[in-house]
């Protein structure tokens, strides 16, 4: 473990909070420490109340909130006292606890303290460091793990078995510090779960973590049991995407929402999938249990999706029946879907609601890997037993971690595809898809189309959409990086000068047809293995034009292009219905927000009829402005339930145009 504390960083912060984030940024910054929420710390503050009276205040991490990322607002106040006193009741249900907790704080509008509030409580030095670490896990996951941390720490740690956290941990906590306490204690181990650290000062107490941890690795060192995994780049996996797609229609049915799969096939992944014995040891649970809410227990094999729904099923009934004997209350099952898969071509696939999501998954397996090799050369990994596992993954606070605020947003889980994404509508539509949710492959010739951002919900590429082979390769990397596709929409498309037929250039009638029309049966071609297993069912949009039904003169190429891309969504609708993909067109007309309507061009064109600028875009029916923002927003409601059952249908939106009407 890196030592990454800086003395003159550290002296730029005045407050006991302000240097208990930052030591806590350091420690969540390690990925081998603690992971996408994992890990906890606090400081103890003394603070004159209301009253002029000093009281101790627990500032402790509030949930909702990341070590790697954390302030000082993301700590939840807590009077020492009353959690303290918390840890000498003889029984606390979980509804109590919170409830006390949050009647304690100082603060009604700071997040929820963590759920080891009171283990903190009762540990008597100012600054307490708990993490997740690799290394610790690795060891105590083990049938020797117990004695390997004793002959790794003496009599500087108290060490503690497994307890469910909360309540329970904090109570048998209480009862061993009195047991093993030496003026040596400098730590405290969770077998199979992590590690604490405290100490006078912030320094102190995460110096005593890189202390713990640096002794920790070199044991694993002495024992050869550091892994050294192939440093070679990821080769692309040769699975079609409809496979990858149907498996992820497969999951999403036992997940009741539309998954988003990321395939990790680094060599690691691989290695590890492929591995004999992979069956047995990826198969006893996860490093640390409270990895479990967004890994399930154990990962799917082989793409067996149904094998896992019904050992899941069976694992719900077991234990949930077990408790209820024992007087716990009646669970509710979760979805039956996994959250890990290991696949022999595929590697780790995370299986999440948003790409994030399943992001976290795959990197929380990735040291998942680590500590399974690792325990597997100390003697042969071990994890907790499936009923406390069940417990925790039950726990009504552990579920709470993952409940989101708000409302989810419309095209969760969703991945489009837009062509012409750099400007007009495209760039619209692409805008308006990622606010509601979608991950979005934006499709352009304009470099422009990297001005969208690149982030893990947009996936831009510059290529004509008649490059076939490019087009084909970022749906494969969609595939791989989000499972499939669910929406397209074809809005990329050239519109010729203006041309009476007489004078027509052939080869710029053709080249409209090439792109307009032809490239547009390619990328349809190209996604229906995609769409036919969207979980939902597929959507493709077309926007034509109001040229279709109301065709203006000089505009041949322009016009019969656009009405051959409508005869052919009909003739698409018609055929792919049966596999529930929707194919819907929108007519727009007069939307000058494009680049190709300049200031010049719009008032030269107003001036031939005699208008203002103002006067000629709202020259329609209702005297409206058509945007871009506009065609946009109604091509997402055409991929949103309201539209779930129209197919084959033309939609004008053009403020009403008497020639269409
Ligand atoms: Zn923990």
């Amino acid at each position: 473990m890196n030592d990454l504390w800086d003395d003159s960083e550290a002296s730029k912060f005045e407050t006991e909070l302000e240097l208990r984030a930052y030591s806590s940024r350091l420690l969540g910054s390690d990925p081998n420490l603690v992971l996408h929420g994992g890990g906890n710390t606090s400081v103890k503050i003394a603070e004159e109340n209301l009253y002029g009276k000093e009281e101790e205040i627990l500032y402790v991490k509030g949930s909702g909130w990341d070590l790697a990322t954390i302030q000082p607002a993301g700590f939840a106040p807590v009077r020492l006292e009353a959690a303290r006193q918390l840890a000498n009741l003889q029984t606390l249900s979980d509804p109590q606890m919170v409830n006390e907790l949050k009647t304690s704080m100082t603060n009604y509008s700071a997040p929820s303290p963590s759920v080891e509030t009171i283990l903190h409580a009762m540990i008597p030095f100012q600054y307490v460091d708990h993490t997740h670490a690799d290394v610790i896990v690795s060891i105590t996951n083990t049938e020797s793990g117990s004695e390997f941390m004793k002959e790794i720490y003496g009599d500087e740690v108290i060490y503690l078995p497994y307890v469910m956290p909360g309540f329970d941990l904090a109570k048998l906590a209480a009862i061993e510090w009195r047991k093993q306490l030496t003026p040596s204690t400098i730590g405290m181990v969770l077998l199979n779960h992590g590690i604490f650290s405290f100490g006078d000062n912030a320094k102190e107490s995460y110096k005593r973590m890189v202390s713990l941890i640096n002794k920790a690795e070199a044991f694993l060192h002495k024992k050869g049991a550091a892994m050294n995994w192939p440093n070679e780049a990821p080769k692309e996996p040769d699975v079609d995407i409809e496979t990858i797609a149907k498996l992820r229609s497969d999951i999403s049915k036992k997940a009741g929402f539309s998954a988003i799969l990321r395939c990790d096939y680094n060599p690691k992944a691989i290695t590890y999938s492929n591995l004999p014995n992979v069956g047995v040891i990826s198969q006893k649970g996860p490093a640390t249990p409270d990895h479990i809410i967004r890994t399930k227990r154990t990962p799917a094999l082989a793409r067996d999706i149904e094998g896992f729904s019904s050992e899941y099923i069976n694992y719900f009934n077991k234990y949930s029946q077990e408790l209820l004997i024992e007087g716990k209350e009646q669970k509710t099952m979760l979805d039956t879907a996994p959250r890990v898969l290991l696949d022999a071509e595929l590697g780790v696939i995370g299986v999440g609601k948003t790409s994030k999501d399943a992001k976290i998954v795959t990197e929380i397996y990735d040291h998942t890997i680590d500590v399974i090799m690792a325990a597997q050369q100390l003697g042969g990994y071990r994890a907790v037993n499936a009923k406390e596992l069940f417990e925790l993954e039950y726990w009504s606070l552990e579920q709470a971690k993952l409940a989101k605020k708000g409302a989810t947003p419309e095209l969760q889980g969703k991945i489009a595809l837009v062509t012409g994404a750099a400007g007009g509508i495209g760039r619209a539509t692409v805008e308006a898809f990622l606010k509601a949710g979608a991950i979005v492959l934006g499709v352009d010739i304009d470099e422009k189309v990297y001005e969208l951002g690149n982030n893990e919900n947009y996936l831009p590429l510059k290529c004509s959409i008649t490059d076939s082979e490019a087009l084909s390769g970022l749906l494969k990397e969609a595939a791989l990086k989000f499972g499939g596709l669910d929406i397209v929409v074809l809005n990329a498309g050239i519109f010729p000068p203006s041309k009476s037929i007489e004078a027509m250039d052939l080869d710029l009638w053709s080249k409209t047809m090439e792109i307009n029309l032809n490239a547009n049966v390619a990328i349809l071609k190209a996604t229906y293995p995609m769409l036919k297993h969207s979980p939902d069912g597929g959507n493709v949009v077309m926007i034509g034009s109001k040229n279709v039904p109301a065709p203006g003169p000089g505009a041949a190429a322009y016009s019969a292009s656009k009405a051959a891309l409508f005869q052919l969504s009909r003739v698409a609708a018609l055929e792919w219905g049966k596999a529930g993909i929707r194919i819907n067109t929108l007519h727009p007309n007069a939307v000058f927000d494009t680049g190709i309507w300049t200031d010049e061009v719009l008032e030269s064109r107003a001036a031939n009829y005699r208008m203002s600028v103002e006067e000629y875009k709202r020259n329609n029916i209702l005297k409206t402005e058509i945007t871009s923002a506009d065609v946009a927003q109604l091509a997402l409601t055409l991929c949103l339930p309201a539209f779930s059952k129209t197919t084959g249908a033309a939609i004008p939106i053009d403020g009403g145009n008497e020639r269409v009407i």
